[in-house]
């Protein structure tokens, strides 16, 4: 056992790991941070940071990414809207963007370690945590820290398992960028049949492509086939301008040109999937995030966008209401902080998922919403203030009502 009482145990150097362990290590406390990621091998994730999180923390802009100004939306029908953004946001690589997180901390004074490690069940005399590495290696702490994503077993252990329900699934495939920049353009599709949407997100040297549905009825087969061919459709577009083609007859009798375009990426594509937290309304109202010398930040509180499955802002919003809290003293004031600050937003957001992939006026609401984007600026509006992570739910309804009465 290494003799060093650190102040903080942080598990998982991901974006809510690292930037707790710099803002606590800038404040001069003894943080060790600890993450068994492979060197070379990203977090499965879309890498879309809002114009939100931007703006709260300017310096990300530093990390090497791509700024979006304009989105291709389309609808389950495959009905098309485009939406230029009054402010970007940007798409980053995982491995870039956490390497710049992490190195940071480091830079802040946070001691780094690679390699998984697990909680000791007891805690040692003197009530300090102790995590183990896989090679018998010991760390002991005053406080830990649980960083350690959706799949986190010290949250599992201290504030209990979340039902497989409660678990969006999300997979996908890093592909190659188009030969023309031109064509690599930004994309949203929802999904015909299905919660959820597929993207194409474009970063500085391959393409993201993914789907991000909920657990249930998960049909992996018939999901695959569908990003399938949002993918080759993606690169036979012209003018950007992708002729969504996933009803099953249009897929049985796909063109020649798509076939091949398939041949080829099947070749060159890198598959990915992982898990987003998509908490209920009661888990949300019962879980905890906090006690009195422990706390959950980021994907192992739960705290992801259960429409929308965006994550990396409360992962950072998290880790820093919890700094805040640990240097005012009350590692337990976390808990009322994280539910000030977006516990509503998210409580909200879950209440909200399934009318917003449900059905109005006889059609998806999402097929509804893009159809009167197309006749209405304030709506369209609206669109691009939902991805640019500036509009909530909590307003969403009577803001897209009054918009709808703005002139064309
Ligand atoms: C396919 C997909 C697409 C997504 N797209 C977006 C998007 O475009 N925009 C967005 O905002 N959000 C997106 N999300 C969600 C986003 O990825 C997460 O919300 C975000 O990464 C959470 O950050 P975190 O720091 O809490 O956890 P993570 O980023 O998961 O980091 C946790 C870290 O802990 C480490 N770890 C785990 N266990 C241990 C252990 N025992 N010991 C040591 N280290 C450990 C892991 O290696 C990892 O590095 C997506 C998620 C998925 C799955």
């Amino acid at each position: 056992m290494k003799s060093e009482v650190f102040d903080l145990l942080v598990i998982g150097a991901g974006p809510a790991g690292s930037f707790a362990a710099e803002h606590l290590a800038r404040a001069g406390k003894r943080v060790a941070l600890f993450d068994g990621r492979p060197p070379r091998e990203a977090k499965a994730c879309g890498g879309g940071v809002t114009t939100k999180a931007l703006k709260a923390w300017p310096h990300l802009l530093k990390a090497a990414g791509r700024s979006i100004e304009q989105v291709e939306m389309y609808s389950p029908n495959g009905r098309r809207i485009h939406l230029q953004l009054a402010e970007p946001f940007a798409i980053y690589s995982r491995r870039h963007f956490d390497s710049y997180l992490r190195r940071r901390a480091q830079e802040a004074g946070a001691q780094v370690f690679a390699g998984r490690v697990s909680v000791q069940n007891e805690k040692a005399t003197g009530g300090v945590w102790t995590v183990k590495g896989k090679n018998g290696e010991r760390w002991s702490g005053r406080v830990l820290v649980a960083a350690d994503g959706a799949n986190s077993h010290v949250a599992k252990r201290l504030a209990g398992a979340l039902p497989p329900s409660e678990m969006e699934v999300a997979f996908g495939y890093r592909a190659p960028l188009p030969k023309d920049e031109r064509d690599a353009v930004t994309v949203i599709a929802f999904l015909p049949h299905w919660s959820g949407y597929a993207w194409a997100f474009p970063r500085l040297d391959h393409l993201s492509f993914g789907i991000a549905t909920t657990q249930n009825n998960f049909d992996h087969k018939s999901l695959d086939a569908l990003l399938w061919s949002f993918m080759t459709s993606y690169y036979t577009a012209g003018d950007g301008r992708i002729e969504l083609s996933w009803t099953e007859k249009e897929q049985d009798g796909m063109s020649e040109r798509r076939a091949e375009v398939e041949a080829k990426l099947r070749l060159s594509v890198e598959r990915y999937a992982a898990r987003i937290p998509g908490l209920s309304v009661e888990t949300w109202e019962k879980r905890r995030a906090a006690g009195k010398d422990w706390a959950l930040l980021g994907d192992a509180a739960g705290f992801a966008d259960p429409v929308t499955g965006e994550g990396i802002y409360y992962a950072l919003r998290s880790a820093e209401l919890f700094a805040e809290a640990y240097l005012r003293g009350d590692v337990s004031s976390y808990e009322k902080s994280w539910r000030a600050d977006f516990g509503d937003e998210l409580r909200r957001a879950a209440k909200m998922r399934d009318r917003f992939y449900g059905t109005f006026l006889g059609a998806p609401f999402t097929e509804r919403m893009i159809q009167f984007a197309h006749c209405h600026r304030g709506i369209r509006n609206v669109l691009g203030e939902l991805i640019a992570g500036e509009q909530g739910y909590i307003d969403l309804k009577s803001k897209l009502a009054r918009r709808a009465f703005l002139p064309l």
